[in-house]
């Protein structure tokens, strides 16, 4: 991409990784306040007071929101270009964020279990490619955590099991994760595509912002009473009662095969930690 370098890429994968780690996404702190506002369950307000507090201390201090740092996915929105590697910059980034404490050294070999120390390994980070919006170049880093991303599920459904077999599917994941996850939660939905496409779909809906719904007037139905739904259920926040189980629901689709319906739920703690930042005509844009 024109104008910018590989050693600019890997400051900027640097700079996202440590703002994800060390503050919360502003939607995603009115949120955490709006169910403060609104909670009369002891307890919970309790927790998500605790929470709350957490995060002010991690921004002024400039500490990991959160001891498990989780593992960082790096989206980049880009065209090809001869003169960038972004897969080498992102994993340059994550080592050096290793070494200064912004990461845990939390991947390891998934049989042997051998923690290499750095973060890095085979397949990781995991570094995807969205297609291009415009000219610029935008790279996103999200941070999961193990405690939600355990709790993930996909289901393939048959298509006579429709809507209201994908609402039973998301509503029951949610809910049997009890406080696993670290609720409140956001909560993924991917839909169509094969089992692997749907899973990689309800990731990407966690990266849009909160207050924003889906475009299409149906899914955007069906995000709203998949939030009502789960949060009537009353887990609440880490599972211990309340009103707020989820701070939101996000759904994106695939068409898929005439006789397949899968379906992915894909959950991010309240520790919802995603940085993004454009890169256009010389102009940095910090999201
Ligand atoms: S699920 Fe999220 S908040 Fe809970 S321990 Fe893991 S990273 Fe932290």
């Amino acid at each position: 991409m024109r104008g910018v370098t590989q050693r600019e890429v890997e400051g900027a994968c640097l700079e996202l990784l440590r703002r994800a780690s060390t503050r919360l996404p502003p939607d995603v702190k009115a949120a955490l306040r709006r169910a403060l506002r609104s909670e009369r369950d002891p307890i919970a307000r309790v927790n998500l007071e605790a929470v709350l507090e957490n995060v002010e201390v991690a921004e002024r201090e400039g500490l990991p929101l959160c001891q498990d740092t989780g593992l960082p996915l790096f989206y980049f929105r880009m065209r090809p270009s001869p003169e960038l590697d972004p897969g080498k910059a992102a994993a340059r980034a994550v080592r050096r964020a290793t070494e200064e404490g912004i990461l845990r050294p939390n991947t390891v070999h998934p049989l042997s279990r051998k923690n290499p120390g750095d973060n890095l390994g085979r397949g990781m980070p995991l570094v995807r490619f969205l297609p291009p919006d415009g000219e610029g170049m935008e790279i996103t880093v999200m941070l999961k955590g193990a405690g939600a991303e355990n709790v993930s599920r996909t289901a393939m459904l048959t298509p006579e099991e429709g809507v209201e077999g994908l609402r039973e599917f998301a509503v029951r994941t949610v809910v049997e994760a009890g406080g696993k996850p670290c609720p409140p939660v956001i909560v993924g939905v991917g839909v169509g595509g094969t089992a692997e496409v749907s899973m990689e779909l309800a990731k990407l809906a966690l990266l849009r912002p909160l207050p924003r719904r889906h475009p299409e007037a149906p899914l955007r139905r069906l995000e709203g009473e998949l939030e009502r739904e789960i949060n009537r259920r009353g887990s609440g926040p880490m599972g211990l009662g309340g009103r707020t189980t989820c701070l939101g629901v996000k759904v994106e689709y695939a068409h898929t095969h005439t006789a397949s319906l899968p379906v992915s739920v894909n959950l991010q703690c309240w520790a919802a930690r995603r940085a993004s930042v454009r890169m256009e005509g010389g102009e940095w844009e910090w999201r």
